[in-house]
């Protein structure tokens, strides 16, 4: 199943890593399976393979984004 984790939207705004109207999120790859992206304030190990934990050897990525 995806692991997008942004199924839920709405009331909880509580990001904060917020920057004026940017939002900066980090996603990270498991390095074992490379299943992800997976939100890294949403998942700490991968739900895929036996919950490796995320670590210097998975990649992350970051991504802005504009908030309207
Ligand atoms: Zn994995
Ligand atoms: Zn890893």
């Amino acid at each position: 199943m995806p692991a997008s984790g942004s199924s839920k939207h709405g009331h909880h705004a509580r990001d904060p890593s917020k920057q004026g109207n940017k939002v900066v999120e980090y996603f990270w790859y498991c390095c074992r399976c490379n299943y992800g992206p997976f939100n890294v304030n949403h998942y700490s190990s991968c739900t895929y393979c036996s919950n490796h934990n995320k670590g210097p050897c998975c990649q992350v990525e970051k991504i802005v984004r504009k908030q309207s």
